[in-house]
């Protein structure tokens, strides 16, 4: 018998539930496949990058596999539609007996997995696995059995779920009684060459990711609660690309930190407890996507505010992405997105309230241009993160809060260490004066090779009120 294993955000060997079910039959021969879809990626906004960065796991991947005895076939389709076609003739043409995978949640996905059961459901058996998350979703819901929209009480009720379930990681495959194959060629490259990423921040490998994890979870976690939202120090985890593509699991995550601190539940103000809370996040956006289909294409949570009059400013959503807007965190953190392909929690809460409040520009063009340069894209987590910061989504900030850039940079970078790392024409301003630049200029005399203000805040703030004020009236 043949077991194929269609791998998708899962790219790792261990604690992967649709490999370990195809392997637990010794006299099954495994094959494991990846079918990249670049013409479906671009219309999905996937970054050049994260692509790069699949295609780097795979190498890893790939050989891994091969000690065990699994060849690892990569095959490339234009898009998903194209990948059912190919993997039903591949099924069907070489006798796979079992297909098995890990479910993804969005929607042209759920689609493409449907379709591809139908299509085989007379030539073979399907295992499908809810893998990507600690909790399937629809496990956690509230007494009327919907879907909790509101995230404390979610947190409290999936907390409680969780310390019943059984989330144990799974072992890597053994190898296979028929030995360990030579490793394959390296699978033809489906990234565009010029598509760069922070290698030396984020080297690609399961082994990275779960070496990673373990110093994060010995040596950093006590001190996240005091240190996360300071952007120039080197505090959370850095786990994110890895998780976004399935390297590391939730589950290994969970499981180490409880390794490391026992009593985790116990110390709500602790380290351990705070970054448990952010991987609850996680899980948040994922239930709350399968709830409601329509964040899929990219609807509000809530409704009045499809009403919102945007301002259609092509300009400034430019300076926005460039990091030319005269706000120095703002500047520094989309030119740290643009180079590095992340960028830290605090600063994509500022930069999204920039973009959104202070240049009142459509959420849905800072939420497409954040998945074109994120190696961490994640459809869930994007869209929750932007539907927060517009005030449109569950769980919102409310409207009328809106970020002041400036004390948001003084408050967060308050030495200014992260603006000057990304911003050297600031280079000759004191610590002091680095959040608002131009003043020192001014005082000094001189002229600063970095643009003025693009908006002041104040009115752009009244001006953002009064907008969504008026589509809240409805007109
Ligand atoms: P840590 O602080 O170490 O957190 C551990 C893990 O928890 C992260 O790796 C991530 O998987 C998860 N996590 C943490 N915060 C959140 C959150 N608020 N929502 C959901 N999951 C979270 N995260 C993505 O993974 N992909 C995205 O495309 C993405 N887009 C975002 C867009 C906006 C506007 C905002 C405000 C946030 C976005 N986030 C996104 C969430 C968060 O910023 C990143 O997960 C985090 O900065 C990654 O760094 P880390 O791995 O060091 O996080």
């Amino acid at each position: 018998t043949t077991h194929l294993v269609w791998l998708r955000n899962d790219l790792r060997i261990t604690d992967n539930k649709a490999l370990h079910a195809a392997c637990s039959d010794p006299q099954a021969q495994v094959v494991a496949l990846f079918i990249a879809t670049p013409q479906q990626w671009r219309q999905h906004e996937m970054a050049p990058r994260q692509a790069a960065f699949i295609y780097a796991n795979l190498l890893p991947l790939q050989s891994q596999l091969a000690q065990r005895g699994i060849p690892l076939v990569v095959h490339q389709c234009d898009d998903f539609a194209d990948s059912v076609r190919w993997l039903t003739d591949y099924c069907r043409t070489t006798g796979v007996d079992a297909l098995f995978y890990n479910r993804q949640y969005e929607l042209n996905e759920r689609r493409r997995d449907r379709q591809v059961e139908t299509a085989l459901a007379d030539t073979l058996t399907c295992h499908a696995f809810d893998d990507a998350l600690l909790l399937p979703p629809g496990s956690v819901q509230t007494g009327k059995g919907e879907m909790y929209q509101v995230y404390t009480p979610f947190r409290k009720a999936f907390l409680q779920r969780l310390y019943s379930a059984d989330v144990r990681s799974l072992p890597a495959p053994a190898v296979r009684a028929s030995g360990a194959i030579s490793p394959p060629a390296p699978p033809v490259p489906f990234v565009d060459p010029d598509a760069a990423w922070d290698a030396a921040a984020f080297p690609p490998g399961e082994e990275h990711a779960l070496r990673r994890l373990r110093t994060f979870c010995l040596e950093q976690v006590q001190d996240y609660r005091q240190q996360r939202d300071f952007p120039a120090l080197d505090a959370t985890s850095g786990l994110s690309p890895y998780l976004a593509i399935g390297v590391l699991s939730p589950r290994q995550c969970v499981n180490r930190l409880r390794l490391t601190c026992p009593d985790l539940l116990e110390q709500p103000d602790g380290g351990a407890f705070t970054w448990l809370n952010e991987l609850v996040w996680r899980e948040f956006y994922r239930h709350l996507l399968v709830a409601y289909p329509a964040l899929c294409r990219h609807r509000p949570f809530i409704g009045w505010t499809e009403a919102v009059r945007w301002n259609p400013d092509a300009g400034a959503l430019q300076a926005w992405q460039q990091g030319r807007t005269g706000y120095p965190i703002v500047d520094a953190a989309m030119r740290q997105l643009n180079n590095t392909g992340w960028m830290h929690n605090r600063l994509r809460m500022i930069v999204a309230s920039f973009l959104v409040k202070d240049l009142l520009i459509d959420w849905r063009a800072g939420e497409r241009y954040f998945m074109r340069q994120l190696l961490d894209g994640d459809f869930a987590a994007n869209n929750g993160g932007w539907q927060w910061a517009a005030s449109t989504g569950t769980d919102a900030a409310p409207y009328f809060r809106i970020f002041n850039p400036t004390t948001q940079g003084e408050r967060f970078d308050p030495q200014g260490a992260f603006i000057r790392k990304w911003l050297p024409e600031l280079a000759d301003v004191p610590d002091n004066e680095l959040h608002h630049p131009h003043r020192w200029a001014e005082k000094q005399g001189i002229a600063l090779a970095y643009p003025p203000p693009i908006v002041d805040h104040r009115q752009a703030r009244l001006t953002t009120l009064a907008a969504f004020e008026a589509a809240k009236r409805g007109g």
